[in-house]
């Protein structure tokens, strides 16, 4: 088994990382915010709630986040791989200790933490980028600086808490796709 959180600011390129890394080493993909959007799409109450906060660059409470990652884990999707990676969770530190929890009732636990560090001006021309391509409601000008505010009050102790923990691992997230991507295996490989 292989459990991987990978971490960085909104426009670090967690997903495009994601991508590659479950292809790689067999891993089922958990990403709160595809789970959300999927929500919004199909009007559910869920994406109701929900789209308040993304639309405001806010994050959605941890309650709501926490349960539907317990779901996520029950439908045992997860099985016919080799582990998961979670992308876009924990963002806060109770998120952490839920997950932490959530791993522990099902014999497992988090093996390593890729953060992906990325300057600031970068991470804003990504967002602007990506959101000509993705029409994603929340990557405009605006919602993009909220939402790497959030990022920096609410999600970035959770570096120093996987620091603490032996887990973290820093990855420089400039250059392009398939050299971060070295980067990172080189990282797991000594798993
Ligand atoms: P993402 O696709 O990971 O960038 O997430 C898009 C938006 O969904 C975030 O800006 C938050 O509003 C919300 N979201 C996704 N994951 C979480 C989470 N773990 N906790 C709280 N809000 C989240």
């Amino acid at each position: 088994m292989l459990n991987i959180v990978i971490f960085g600011a909104p426009g670090s390129g967690k997903g495009t990382q994601s991508d590659k890394l479950i292809e790689h080493y067999n891993l089922f993909h958990i990403s709160t915010g595809d789970v959300l959007r999927d929500n919004i799409k199909r009007g559910t109450e869920l994406g109701k709630i929900a789209k308040g906060f993304i639309d405001q660059g806010q994050l959605v409470p941890d309650e709501l986040i926490i349960d539907i990652l317990a779901q996520v884990l029950d439908e045992n999707k997860a099985n016919a791989s080799d582990g998961v990676i979670f992308d876009g969770f924990p963002r806060t530190i109770p998120q952490a200790e839920a997950l932490e929890q959530l791993l522990a009732d099902r014999g497992t636990k988090i093996d390593a933490v890729v953060g992906l560090e990325v300057p600031e001006d970068e991470l804003i021309k990504r967002i602007l980028l990506r959101g000509q391509m993705s029409g994603r409601s929340d990557d405009n000008e605006e919602t993009a600086r909220k939402r790497l505010d959030t990022y920096h009050n609410q999600t970035s102790p959770l570096k120093a808490y996987y620091e603490q923990q032996g887990k973290y691992r820093a990855i420089n997230g400039l250059g392009s796709i398939d050299d971060i991507f070295e980067l990172i295996k080189d990282s797991l490989d000594s798993l």
